[in-house]
């Protein structure tokens, strides 16, 4: 057996995570992401895919964050018409992920076919919800530690990633004709405490190691948060304010709930309602409700309709437009979590027009604000924004907390690798930006003494021969 291994994103950068695995005549692709953020990046989604999809055998998720399921709908419509093996709860995100992907990808071109700023015609979308909704059906999911073959002589392994509901690290069995290897992807690491999602597994052997390294050269302490947290609401509901939060519909609005939850038990706060104000966010508890071996969060009740750890009588999920609106007319007293995270667009657009003018109302931003996005321009204390074509003051007061991404950091992944017995064969250190993949890379190279290589996008390495 022969294998080879070829960077179709993933590589050198966060996003776009593709792996391809060429085993003998094989192909498996590990995670079909899609390119974000920068424009030379996000254009890099608009190049012809450097192989036919139709010759692909098997496509494997280690989660459903759109930076490695983003790319699937158009893998599909280009022709890959096999399975897609993944872990319940990532099958069920995943659908809910891609299909908000394909409404961004059609409102985009919406746009820019209305303000004519596109050299086409008519701009397309990416892809579109038909798109989308045909990934769906393919989507195969599977438990964690149970292996299965995807492929003669190929067997997949998941194992719990701790960095969303149901991500997993990822173990790829080769049974070459002399001898068995394994494979390991890390996926994305999740932290080491989190208060809902169980620690990442930690490994102890593998012949070829694959380890993400977002926060490779960083430390992101999280043991302030509860405190700073107690700390802008007291003093929100001093100044018989409001508080609103942008939050990530995945992950980051569940974390955020628990957490004012837990303060307001243990009266730290007092029990101002919560406004929940997103169906995608409102979809994703559900999705804890159902999956709830795949988190901490135990029902107490055992009432999956009356969720305990989810439902309180000052917990309000909003689906409807109409009751988002009639929030605004709330003067105090309240705690509203609405999406999107980034305030680039969703129901958090109109809470800011009418909440960032009112003195005595707090916004509080507690994920990344990319350069360039309206969150970023209030954090760095602008005057003003513009929303819905208005400029609007910002007289509100500003507050963010910092350490609650869903990524292990610095000496997580530290630990997570010194928990090895034995060197891997070869390390590729995947998915981070330059200066983090070089710092993960030093240590690996220093400290633990492993062969290590930061693959370049496009291309292709060989793993073993003859075997
Ligand atoms: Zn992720």
């Amino acid at each position: 057996m022969n294998v080879r291994v070829k960077f179709l994103g993933g590589a050198g950068t966060v996003t776009g995570s593709k792996y391809l695995l060429e085993i003998d005549g094989a192909k498996i692709l590990i995670d079909c992401g899609l390119f974000q953020g920068e424009k030379e990046l996000r254009l890099r989604n608009w190049d012809e895919f450097p192989l036919d999809p139709a010759e692909i055998d098997a496509v494997v998720l280690t989660h459903a964050h759109i930076d490695h399921s983003g790319y699937l709908p158009k893998l599909v419509k280009k022709g890959y018409n096999k399975s897609i093996y993944c872990t319940h709860p990532t099958a069920a995100l995943t659908e809910i992920l891609l299909m908000d992907s394909a409404k961004l990808q059609e409102e985009e071109a919406n746009y820019a076919a209305k303000k004519g700023y596109s050299k086409h015609a008519a701009p397309q979308p990416l892809y579109n919800t038909d798109d989308a909704q045909n990934v769906l059906p393919k989507l195969e999911s599977i438990e964690f530690n149970q292996p299965i073959n995807i492929l003669d002589r190929v067997k997949i392994n998941f194992l719990n990633a701790g960095h969303i509901l149901g991500a997993s690290i990822l173990e790829v069995y080769l049974e070459g004709s002399t001898q068995t290897k394994k494979l390991t992807f890390s996926g994305d690491l999740g932290r080491m405490e989190d208060p809902i999602l169980y620690p990442p597994h930690l490994c102890t052997e593998t012949d070829i190691l694959f380890i993400e390294s977002t926060y490779g050269d960083r430390s992101n302490p999280s043991d302030h948060i509860k405190e700073a947290l107690k700390e802008v609401v007291l003093k929100t509901v001093e100044r018989s304010g409001c508080l609103l939060i942008p939050a990530f519909a995945v992950g980051r609005t569940q974390l955020i709930t628990n957490l004012i939850k837990s303060l307001q038990e243990k009266n730290e706060i007092p029990m101002l309602p919560i406004y929940i104000d997103s169906p995608m966010a409102i979809n994703t508890t559900n999705l804890y409700r159902k999956f709830e071996a795949f988190h901490q969060l135990k029902d107490t009740d055992n009432d999956p309709s009356n969720h305990s750890a989810f439902d309180a009588q000052n917990i309000h999920y909003y689906k409807a437009q109409s009751s988002s609106l009639v929030l605004n007319t709330i003067r105090k007293g309240a705690i509203i979590i609405s999406a999107s995270g980034m305030c680039t667009g969703g129901r958090i657009l109109h809470h800011m027009y009418h909440r960032l003018k009112r003195k005595n109302d707090s916004i509080l931003f507690v994920g990344y604000q990319p350069p360039g996005t309206r969150g970023r321009k209030i954090l760095d204390g602008e005057p003003t924004v513009k929303i819905f074509g208005e400029v609007v003051k910002v007289e509100c007061h500003v507050e963010s907390i910092d350490g609650l991404s869903a990524h292990a950091d610095k000496d997580e992944l530290h630990k997570w690798l010194l928990n090895f017995k034995s060197k891997p064969k070869n390390t590729f250190i995947i998915h981070g930006e330059k200066k983090s993949s070089e710092a993960l890379k030093y240590f690996i190279d220093r400290d633990l003494k492993w062969n290590s290589v930061i693959p370049e996008y496009l291309k292709g390495y060989t793993l073993f021969e003859n075997i």
